[in-house]
């Protein structure tokens, strides 16, 4: 196997999110009582009028290669999306479409870092950043954010790790998996450090930007320092807001020069994501938007369901986050503790695999997304579902002596 991998690939390491579903998934077939909380998509069904406008879609005949960015009814579309909720002026020139935010965000990365070329991924992180700056050629330089500091970049810590090779910073609010979001004034003292710095370019990762809870105000960096925005790539899509995870539509405004690189990466790759998805997603950005509200209602009552119950597990700490639909939570009070079946918690990871082992309750453990000792549980699944695997939870730390 060694000599079939690519001196690129080799430096990758698998999605442990991806593994984490895959085992839940085996132990449920061998007939064990797993609840999984490990996957990262949104348990509602997509839409019915949206899944109408791929039928019509295929109706008409629209199942033919599209421009390779993007249907011109996409992008005015989006254009459009990012005028109504983001103030921001993108012509449909500046608008990239691709299968998946994943795909927008690999297509930047291997459209703009040469090697040795670095880019910087606050921690926790989302698990595919470090390795799409690795397949691309580039080196992830991770910044920690602390709890003490809502697991969020600060300013200071920012322009420390700013260097000479520095091409790209990822700045994705909210997060996953910590659920974490910058507010306007925490983006304005990025911003001010980045005016310092004007070789180092932004990639918001804004998927989330639905899932928001409370009185919280959703901004993303181009809204706030709009003179920075020709070096802002401000990443976006369906997946999670439409619940349209297995359509594959992403999306991306930025600067025209930028955009043209990206397509031309797409261009000698995957070629245009699927005309019928991407029908599929004119409707969901022009379509009626309340059910986002009303969905985003259940996540706020199912995050207040976990956070509680979360934190009256013996040892467990949870931070109460603002929005996606992720916890993170601290097990600092576990480690060197014993389970019921004889294993002695030395980290994270053999917290989840404990945690799934005995008392079949799938999590994600933190040093996955570069930030010990934690947890990520996604709470996108039902309050019924959810209560179980918390009793689960709780019922598994109080057996550790
Ligand atoms: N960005 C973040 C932070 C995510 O959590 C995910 C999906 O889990 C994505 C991007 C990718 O989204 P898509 O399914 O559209 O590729």
């Amino acid at each position: 196997m060694s000599d079939l991998q690519s001196s690129a690939l080799a430096r990758v390491k698998p999605s442990a999110t991806l593994a984490v579903t895959a085992r839940a998934r085996e132990l449920k077939r061998e007939g064990r009582d797993v609840i999984g909380l490990g996957a990262g998509e949104p348990d509602f069904d997509t839409p019915e009028n949206i899944k109408a406008a791929a039928i019509d879609a295929i109706q008409r005949g629209e199942t033919k290669y599209t421009d390779v960015d993007g249907l011109p009814e996409l992008k005015a579309a989006i254009a459009a999306k990012f005028k109504r909720e983001n103030g921001l002026d993108y012509s449909t020139a500046q608008i990239h479409v691709a299968p998946g935010g994943k795909a927008v965000l690999y297509n930047a990365l291997v459209a703009t870092l040469s090697p040795g070329d670095e880019v910087i991924v606050p921690a926790p992180y989302w698990v595919s950043y470090p390795d799409m700056v690795l397949l691309a050629g580039g080196e992830p330089k991770v910044v920690i954010g602390h709890e003490e500091d809502g697991f969020k970049l600060k300013p200071a810590a920012l322009d420390a790790a700013i260097t000479p090779r520095t091409r790209w910073l990822i700045l994705n609010s909210p997060s996953n998996p910590t659920g974490a979001a910058y507010t306007r004034g925490e983006l304005e003292a990025l911003a001010e450090v980045l005016r310092r710095r004007p070789d180092v370019w932004v990639m918001t990762d804004d998927m989330y930007e639905h899932l928001i809870y409370g009185d919280f105000e959703y901004t993303t960096l181009a809204q706030v320092a709009p003179d920075l925005i020709d070096r802002v790539l401000t990443v976006n899509g369906v997946s999670k807001a439409y619940a349209m995870t297995g359509w594959r539509i992403g999306y991306a405004g930025g600067p025209k020069p930028l955009i043209d690189l990206m397509r031309k990466v797409a261009g000698q790759t995957t070629s245009n994501p699927s005309s019928i998805s991407q029908w599929a997603a004119v409707e969901a950005l022009n379509g009626p938007q309340d059910f986002i509200a009303e969905r985003g209602e259940a996540f706020e009552r199912r995050r207040d369901l976990v956070v509680s119950m979360l934190n009256q597990a013996e040892g467990v700490r949870c931070p109460t986050p603002e929005g996606a639909f992720y916890v993170y939570p601290s097990i600092e009070g576990l480690i060197g503790k014993t389970t019921q079946g004889g294993v002695v918690i030395d980290s994270d990871e053999t917290f989840a695999t404990e945690l799934l082992n005995e008392a079949g309750v799938a999590v994600v453990h933190g040093a996955a997304f570069g930030l010990s000792p934690y947890f990520r549980v996604s709470y996108a699944t039902d309050e019924d579902t959810l209560r179980q695997a918390c009793e689960r939870i709780q019922e598994f730390c109080a057996g550790l002596t």
